[in-house]
């Protein structure tokens, strides 16, 4: 699977262009076009980052224009570093657009099998991670930062699709967008032996340099798990783009030192 780069008037977006033939629709925001200034600027697409609202609505309008879908479709979660995966359906959509508190509570990933949802998270180095099954027409989107990837929320992304949809995990098509890459993932101690603890296999996910730091890669840490999962390698596309080494271009939140804004990550079936 290939994806590519959309630039829109002056936004600069991550598009999935394959999928679309295949019935979904997928891209991720860049901090490049938008309205926001100061530590937001500029496309900060997150209400609850200390950002005015009214921007961060003029921000989410300009991306929803650009990828042609209703603000109303959007579905969005509050996002607390857990492993909660929630199903909507139409009776969500609008869900987090105009105001954080309405957002789906206490999940971090959303998958649905309806048309004209677009689900919708923000990231700032979290792993973003895209679930297409084009067999059973349904879709979704996982939050994963680094509580998230050792609770292997993926996981739990997969398992919902398979029990609602009735989706097979080899039908599935992944795709691991921007976040924080191992060079700038510094692990303390204690976070080390959680990884140990956590995964098997936690020696191919672990580095360390010369003077005995250790290094967290968190996009293969998910991309091994959704194999251990049974989506097949080949069907798993990790892009391995840093947002900590790319500044220019994404918000991150260990490099901005915590305030920052988010980028959005969207995907929804097409009708
Ligand atoms: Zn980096």
């Amino acid at each position: 699977m290939t994806w590519g780069w959309r630039l829109d008037d002056d936004m600069c977006h991550l598009v999935l262009t394959d999928w679309n033939k295949k019935g979904a629709q997928a891209g991720f925001t860049t901090r490049k076009g938008g309205f926001s200034s100061g530590d937001y600027e500029s496309l900060n697409m997150a209400l609850h980052v200390g950002d005015t609202s009214r921007t961060v609505l003029d921000n989410r309008e300009k991306v929803a224009v650009s990828f042609g879908f209703d603000p109303g479709q959007m579905v969005c979660a509050q996002q607390i570093h857990g492993k909660q995966v929630a199903v909507v359906g139409g009776g969500d959509a609008g869900r987090g657009f105009y105001d954080h508190a309405d957002s789906l509570a206490g999940c971090d990933g959303i998958v649905t099998n309806q048309p004209g949802i677009m689900l919708t998270l923000f990231f700032a180095d979290c792993i973003p991670i895209y679930l297409f099954d084009p067999v059973r027409k349904a879709v979704g989107l996982i939050h994963s930062g680094w509580k998230g990837t050792a609770l292997r929320i993926v996981e739990v992304g997969i398992t919902a699709l398979e029990k609602n949809f009735r989706c097979h995990p080899r039908d599935l098509q992944v795709f691991i967008g921007p976040g924080i890459g191992p060079e700038c993932f510094a692990v303390n101690e204690e976070r080390l032996r959680q990884v140990r603890q956590a995964f098997a296999w936690s020696e191919k996910v672990i580095y360390s340099d010369a003077e005995n730091h250790y290094y967290w890669d968190l996009p293969l840490t998910n991309e091994l798990i959704i194999r251990d999962a049974g989506v097949p390698e080949e069907n798993i596309t990790s892009c391995r783009i840093c947002t900590a080494c790319n500044q220019e271009l994404f918000f991150s939140y260990r490099g901005a030192g915590g305030r920052t804004g988010r980028m959005g990550a969207v995907l929804g079936l097409l009708d």
